[in-house]
């Protein structure tokens, strides 16, 4: 048979090999392909590591009472005024606050208030335009088709641009 590897359901015939729950016959092709192929033979070695591992490992002892215990715990959680629960999902969370986290946030929201204070300090969009239409007019007739030309240029990139986009991109 060709490698295990290769076939596309390969694991499952590794770990049906493993389990012993596939046909006997597919079994022995197994059976003899892993004896002559290390890959395989690695796959098959490496599920049984696993169950292995997972037969050895026992799990924590709970106690008797753990239901009651937790279930008369939530009830205590529930119980009490909307204010109760708030205060002691913020001051006792079930995952603790990361306060450089909370630190981040508020240097990031500092960064965005100077941008838009910074922005507010910039010549808005119109008032660059009318500059640009004042020169225009100011320059003699021989230039008139360009500066027409520019102008037409101007107004078309002021509709192509939505007028949100970053300062920097302003006329
Ligand atoms: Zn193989």
């Amino acid at each position: 048979m060709d490698c295990i590897k290769n076939n596309k359901n390969g694991a499952e015939l590794v770990t049906g090999y493993c389990a012993g729950t596939l046909d006997s016959s597919v079994a022995q092709e197994i059976g003899v392909h892993i004896g002559g192929c290390s890959e395989c033979r690695g796959e098959v070695e490496a599920q049984r590591a696993v169950w292995d591992a997972l037969d050895a490992w026992t799990p924590v002892e709970v106690s008797g009472d753990f239901d009651a215990r937790l279930y008369a715990r939530i009830a205590q959680e529930q119980a009490g005024p909307a204010w109760l629960r708030w205060l002691r999902r913020t001051f006792q969370p079930a995952t603790p606050m990361v306060w450089w986290k909370a630190g981040v946030s508020l240097a990031a929201a500092g960064a965005a208030l100077s941008l838009a204070l910074l922005i507010g300090h910039l010549p808005n969009r119109t008032d660059v335009i009318e500059q640009k239409a004042t020169a225009a007019k100011s320059v003699p007739a021989s230039e008139d088709v360009d500066l027409q030309q520019v102008q037409q240029a101007l107004d078309d990139l002021d509709i192509l641009t939505p007028a949100s986009q970053s300062p920097s991109s302003k006329l």
